[in-house]
């Protein structure tokens, strides 16, 4: 006989753990006990040694499906001579660290359940299991039990009761669990009254979208805005009522089938659409939904993942539904009841609400197949708050990441936990979102901030900046935005020593200078710290970050740095009069800034290439560069030289210019600036290499988000033989720009 003390952590709990230890305990006799520990699991067994060692054995290879294992710690004990093994209440203790686990789509059990007559569950949109179900938007604290999750409400009847305590059921220790007899239900409401009971008013629901209505719909972290995808009318009137003129809205098609006729869907996208993440995922469009996708040929696309969802389409709503977030233009998801009906009244025509609350909004997460893998585009729900790396590191450390695309990353006990996308904090409602974000993961995880590092970054008037001089802190950090933008991706890696030259490729970011960068070639190590060594040669900016929403602003800035500019400046397009009057104010040096922003030189190429109004959503120009350049075979590129230190966009443009004066096909214009970018990218960070010893190039910044660019830069690395390492746990847009901070500040 002999007895071990075994520490599990990573995602562990919420994910059918306990039960799966037990029924493995059972399986070997062994005695003992296991409980939900604050950082982890703690298992204690005792027993004969080769069943001691075939129980280690099992217990890592083959988790529960959603469970990961990060750490196991085994000692030797004393046997206490324990006969049973059982299932030992939580123990809270000071400083949680027990990963929670991110919200799971239904799984396949629950969902054959759902629609079996038989069942007691049958069309019971709360349905759920130890493998699926909500997590994150329903723990209000840890560690995670039903008591602190916003089941509390719904003390369980003598059926789910014996499910939840009985070790052997699907449903043991589930703590969402609940049936149609004791749990939570949903209704629809409108100017029509109230239609009470989960079937019927899911059933009305599905025929309002039928009919082309717009329909708030209650999911897993927040309302989505839903309608007939195929019903122009209803989509167009969507747009309207959400001040939302050309971004793209996300669809859901009701089975995968469906969603392989809306679009080109590799092998590889459709596992990520049918990962338990169920994010949006983006793909070639195969028809025109009119309205949907405007101006793109990609169409995001995601599978249903809550029993709702399944409900809906069953109930006979249109195959393809439009489910954008629930809010206005740019605010965040609405995901409190009230809320939603103050904030959406005039947006929706219905609303089918559940009574279960939601602990915190979570938006849904977007994501693509890239040429190095599945890209997150937008990490939140199913992936958020999932740990993402392990930092070598004691204290606590917040860090509050960049004004768009928000995020913040809690470093607890080393791990570095990432928050769901938050936003752009331009909005009040946004900036009431990221300040409630800190407050519940510093809340969370009972982080002490008298301990806390907090990293924000370097430009001293963003919001999250301001904020982060307000919290109470032992030491404060500012982080340059693109040098988070490169540690972000090797502190994925967790490679702290190792030697990359860093491209960190944006639109916008504050510079050590003062000036806005975000065309920059860093060379160094996440622990030493990196050097700018090459970057874009600087242009003129009219109106600062106010130009990003002009392309013809940027071109009028970069245009006038070409010397013999005289006869290029009038170009023989029609171009508005913004451009010639942005001119002027360059050559007066009135409200000009300098940028080394690549991001500035794609708007200014898309304008060339006749993008020449207002953008309505961040990207939008390079977006439609990117998509112009597809529809050409591949081409020369531009001249892009480096000079010195700098990357001269000069013969570029010029060559550009004569191109457009000679009627040249935008389509190659376009193609021949990307291979242009590539190819700049690939000699410049090569001689870095070179220079400086290593391989290693890391490309980080939202212009990595083009995955032409990419696919291009990755050919002539090869050849090259670069290594290029790039994003994959958190986006490469400013979303993944607080786990840089997090890493850079941690090595301070
Ligand atoms: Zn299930
Ligand atoms: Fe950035």
């Amino acid at each position: 006989m002999a007895g071990r003390l075994l520490h599990v952590r990573g995602v562990v709990q919420g994910v059918g753990f306990r039960p799966y230890v037990y029924r493995l305990a059972n399986a070997n006799n062994l005695g003992g006990w296991v409980l939900n520990h604050a950082d982890g699991v703690e298992i204690y067994v005792e027993g004969a040694e080769p069943d001691l060692e075939a129980f280690a054995i099992s217990l890592t290879a083959q988790p529960p499906a959603a469970a990961q294992i990060s750490s196991l710690e085994v000692s030797e004990r004393q046997p206490l001579g324990l006969a049973q093994f059982e299932i030992r209440s939580s123990r809270p203790a000071a400083s949680p660290s027990a990963r929670i686990s991110p919200d799971l789509a239904i799984c396949g059990a629950c969902l054959a359940e759902l629609f079996d007559r038989e069942d007691p569950r049958y069309l019971y949109p709360y349905i759920n299991c130890t493998d699926c179900g909500p997590r994150f938007t329903v723990i209000e604290s840890l560690p995670y039990d039903r008591a602190r999750t916003t089941m509390r409400h719904w003390p369980m009847d003598a059926r789910c009761q014996a499910q939840y305590d009985d070790p052997a059921d699907r449903r043991f220790h589930a703590q969402p669990l609940a049936c149609p007899h004791c749990g939570p239900h949903y209704c629809l409401e409108s100017a029509e009254g109230k239609v009470s009971g989960d079937l019927a008013s899911v059933q009305a629901a599905a025929q309002l979208l039928r009919t082309g209505a717009i329909v708030a719909m209650k999911g897993i972290g927040g309302f989505h805005l839903s309608c007939d995808a195929s019903n122009a009318q209803a989509v167009l009137l969507l747009r309207d009522r959400k001040f939302r003129k050309e971004k793209p809205f996300a669809v859901m098609a009701a089975t995968l089938q469906v969603a392989r006729q809306i679009a080109d869907l590799t092998p590889a996208a459709e596992k990520l659409l049918l990962s338990s993440a169920r994010p949006i995922v983006l793909a070639r469009a195969r028809v025109e939904l009119r309205g949907v996708a405007p101006d793109t040929h990609e169409l995001g696309i995601m599978l249903p993942y809550a029993p709702l969802h399944h409900l809906i389409f069953a109930a006979g709503a249109p195959e393809i539904l439009v489910m954008t977030s629930a809010n206005r233009s740019s605010e965040p998801i609405a995901y409190r009841d009230e809320e939603a009906r103050e904030h959406l009244s005039g947006l929706a025509d219905a609303y089918l609400t559940g009574e279960r609350p939601i602990a915190r909004r979570v938006d849904d997460s977007v994501a693509r197949t890239g040429v190095f893998g599945p890209v997150i585009l937008r990490r939140s729900r199913g992936y958020a708050p999932g740990a993402v790396a392990t930092l070598p590191v004691r204290n606590p450390i917040l860090a509050v990441g960049a004004d768009l695309k928000n995020t913040i990353t809690l470093v607890v006990e080393g791990e570095a936990f990432v928050s769901q996308h938050i936003g752009d904090l331009d909005h009040y409602e946004a900036r009431a979102a990221f300040r409630e974000t800190i407050h519940d993961f510093l809340d969370m995880y009972r982080v002490d901030c008298g301990e806390l590092t907090v990293a924000h970054d370097f430009h001293p008037e963003y919001a999250s900046t301001l904020h982060a001089l307000e919290l109470p802190a032992r030491a404060r950090v500012p982080v340059q935005h693109h040098r988070a933008h490169i540690a972000s991706v090797l502190a994925e890696r967790q490679a702290w020593e190792r030697c990359a030259i860093g491209v960190s490729f944006d639109g916008t970011g504050y510079g050590d200078d003062g000036t806005i960068w975000g065309g920059e070639f860093f060379v160094g190590t996440v622990s030493g710290g990196f050097r700018r060594a090459l970057h874009l040669r600087t242009a003129s900016l009219v109106g600062g970050d106010a130009a990003a929403r002009f392309p013809v602003q940027c071109a009028a800035g970069f245009v006038s740095r070409l010397e013999d500019s005289t006869d290029l400046l009038q170009p023989p397009f029609r171009f508005p009069s913004r451009y010639l009057a942005c001119l002027r104010l360059v050559q007066k040096q009135i409200r000009t800034f300098q940028t080394s922003s690549i991001g500035r030189l794609f708007d200014t190429v898309a304008a060339l290439s006749g993008f020449t109004r207002e953008i309505t959503f961040e990207g939008q120009a390079a977006i439609w560069l990117e998509q112009l350049a597809r529809a050409a075979t591949p081409v020369q590129p531009y001249p892009f030289p480096l000079e010195g230190t700098e990357l001269d966009f000069r013969p570029l443009l010029a060559a550009i210019l004569r191109d457009r004066q000679h009627g040249r096909d935008t389509r190659e214009i376009a193609r021949a600036f990307h291979a242009a970018v590539a190819q700049a990218v690939c000699q410049a960070a090569g001689q870095l290499c070179e220079a400086n010893n290593t391989t290693l190039v890391v490309l980080s910044g939202g212009v990595f988000q083009n995955e032409l660019l990419v696919a291009e830069i990755a050919a002539r690395a090869q050849q090259e033989r670069l290594e290029i390492w790039m994003n994959s746990a958190v986006p490469p847009n400013d979303g993944g720009i607080s786990l840089g901070q997090a890493a850079l500040s941690a090595m301070s």
